[in-house]
């Protein structure tokens, strides 16, 4: 069972009251401007030109390199300078509804952000998952999705809006707050700030929703995350998966230069229409056609294909031959996700074994084609079982679904 910290008792929300400033929660944000536009936000708050153009490299350095959450403490701004900032804008955290750690390590956030003058607030779930030599952030870029891929449980949830790249990137920000990831806070001003170490080493934009029907806020939290003044996460690190937005494709390659994957799940177009519906607007050839041509892309930059084992549906000899065909000259990796079932879905996961066949295939065919273990079952936090709020499980689900997954026999 998932160790849950309960946020409807008081004293645990208290303990995290820190990670939100109610009263600030309005004014607008920092986070999620470039230096651009922090600078112009300034000059438009009264502070003078050379000023603002001036404390931008500093103020970066407070919000991203130290992570600090109020202005009190940058210390090297000036007093003025200071209170300024704090009447006009915010760093200020969203509301931590609830955080779950599992059995094997992942956590799972769901994070409340305010409506900002637009609906109401919505709620986001974010996933970090430790392994060995890397720790992984799995950030979402929408609520709901548009598309409506047959074994998702985010397609199930209709679109409720886009993130902005404050809130995209505050997934990251508070991720790290809470895993202790900001380590040089409380360093001396000036002191020498390492990026070794760190808990989030990686992070994939793998939640709730379609990163490239939401092109221009991902790209910009991206961007502001593989700053090497700030977030410094290096593009290797950052991946971005899509079901297939294909026009946006090369757009990611050229402007953000992340490293891409690819929701393929299926050998051919009449299958795919049935499990990744997009395949009706932009289909395999034309996709693929897409992956060819990423720029970057090489045997040392491998674009990431991504299949879902379906019992009966994908996961023959056939199929793994026809993908191994399919993939012929893309410089590419498969990453084999076990099914992960989610109440009212109408697949099952594919037999372990019928998994490894897949796996040594595809292996013999000169693909490293690693299983993803399934992390994070027992609270819900894997791949495509991410949904907020509007269906809440209830307990008679969440064991039904316990049930089921103790049938798969975890590895
Ligand atoms: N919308 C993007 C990114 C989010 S989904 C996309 O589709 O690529 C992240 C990955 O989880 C995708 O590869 C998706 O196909 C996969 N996924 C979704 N539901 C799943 C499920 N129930 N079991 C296993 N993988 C799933
Ligand atoms: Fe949306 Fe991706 Fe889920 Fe498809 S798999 S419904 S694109 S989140």
């Amino acid at each position: 069972m998932p160790v849950s910290i309960d946020l409807t008792d008081e004293t645990q929300r208290s303990a995290l009251a820190g990670q939100m400033n109610a009263a600030a929660v309005e004014l607008p944000s920092l986070i999620g401007m470039d230096r651009a536009e922090m600078a112009e936000a300034m000059i438009a708050s009264g502070v003078t030109e050379k000023q603002a153009r001036m404390r931008v490299a500093q103020l970066w350095q407070w919000i991203y390199v130290r992570g600090h959450d109020s202005f009190d403490r940058m210390t090297n701004l000036g007093k003025d300078l200071r209170a300024t900032l704090e009447k006009n804008f915010t760093l200020a955290r969203p509301e931590i509804v609830e955080e779950q750690i599992s059995t094997d390590g992942t956590r799972k956030w769901l994070f409340r952000f305010p409506s900002r003058g637009a609906g109401k607030p919505v709620e986001v779930e974010t996933v970090y998952i430790p392994e060995e030599d890397r720790g992984t952030l799995c950030i979402s870029s929408q609520v709901g999705c548009t598309l409506t891929c047959t074994f998702c449980h985010t397609g199930t949830q209709k679109l409720v809006r886009n993130l902005t790249p404050e809130e995209v990137l505050m997934q990251l920000m508070v991720a790290r707050d809470r895993l202790g990831d900001f380590p040089d806070k409380d360093a001396p001003q000036g002191a020498f700030v390492p990026t070794e170490g760190r808990r989030v080493t990686n992070i994939v934009m793998m939640g709730m929703g379609e990163p490239l029907y939401n092109f221009e806020h991902v790209k910009k939290a991206l961007l502001i995350a593989q700053d090497g003044d700030g977030l410094a996460l290096s593009k290797r690190r950052v991946t971005l998966s899509t079901s297939g937005v294909v026009p946006n494709i090369y757009r990611t390659g050229e402007e953000i230069g992340c490293m891409l994957a690819i929701s393929l799940h299926a050998t051919n177009n009449e299958l795919r229409d049935v499990l990744v519906p997009i395949n009706k607007k932009h289909n395999i050839a034309e996709l693929l056609e897409a992956c060819r041509n990423y720029p970057g892309v090489s045997n040392a930059r491998r674009i990431t294909f991504e299949y879902v084992m379906l019992k009966g549906v994908n996961d023959s000899l056939q199929d793994a031959k026809e993908l191994v065909q399919m993939l012929k000259g893309i410089p590419a990796k498969i990453n084999l996700i076990p099914f992960n079932p989610w109440p009212g879905s109408q697949y099952e996961c594919s037999e372990w074994d019928q998994i490894e066949s897949f796996a040594d295939f595809i292996n013999a065919n000169g693909y490293a084609s690693p299983i993803r273990t399934p992390r994070g079952r027992d609270n819900l936090a894997a791949c495509g079982q991410l949904k907020s709020e509007s269906e809440r499980l209830r307990v008679k689900e969440r064991l039904a679904l316990e049930a089921m997954v103790v049938g798969h026999g975890e590895t």
